[in-house]
């Protein structure tokens, strides 16, 4: 289970820099906790750009995602990973670890031993949810954080994104995941009001 940190585990604040701004979204922690008990792996996977921007500093994020982490645990429950990405937007698209770029999910599922088509992925941007489609997955898109105003422009770009995730070869993606073609997990949308739903929807769907 991949989930987005700002808006999604935390409430955004905005390029946060202070770890005195970490707060959780109520029923976050326990969300991923009754995730934990469903037996997924809990990986993190943000976007930074505050970084590449100049806005804060690498050891800024550092705090902030330490302060984020002593908060979950406090709460009883520890991620497996985050991954983050320092990239600006309008990079190579082809290289850019920016989400909604499969790179940090690929390189989590090789570090982790993870299993791409059948994950979920869960944030408040569509950029959160669209690997879902590259990787076989499926998104749940949380109306927390920009998760209200993004849902919005759902519909036309996610269709688009659907469409050519149809494209991607089974076998290939077979092959780079070791799973057999017709065990991949049909992509699909999902919207839940906050993590704690997409927790709730994921054991429904699971069960
Ligand atoms: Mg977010």
């Amino acid at each position: 289970m991949f989930a987005d940190r700002d808006g999604t585990i935390i409430e955004d604040r905005h390029y946060i820099a202070d770890p005195a701004d970490v707060a959780l979204i109520p029923g976050s922690a326990e969300a991923l906790i009754r995730l934990r008990a469903l037996g997924f792996a809990l990986v993190v996977v943000t976007n930074q750009s505050g970084i590449g921007r100049g806005l804060y500093t690498l050891a800024d994020y550092r705090r902030v995602a330490a302060e984020t982490d002593r908060q979950l645990a406090e709460a009883g429950v520890t991620t497996d990973a985050t991954y983050f990405c320092t990239d600006a937007p309008g990079g190579d698209p082809e290289t850019t670890c920016r989400k909604p770029s499969p790179v940090l999910y690929r390189q989590a599922a090789r570090d982790l031993g993870l299993v791409l088509p059948g994950s979920y992925f869960v944030g408040d941007k569509l950029s959160d949810v669209l690997p879902a489609t590259t990787l076989g997955g499926t998104g749940i898109l949380v109306r927390t954080g920009h998760g209200a105003a993004e849902e919005e422009r759902m519909t036309e770009e996610m269709r688009m994104d659907a469409a050519k995730g149809a494209e991607e070869d089974p076998a290939k993606v077979a092959e780079e995941t070791g799973m057999a073609p017709e065990s991949r997990t049909e992509a699909g949308w999902r919207i839940a009001d906050d993590l704690a739903g997409a927790a709730q929807l994921i054991d429904r769907l699971e069960s």
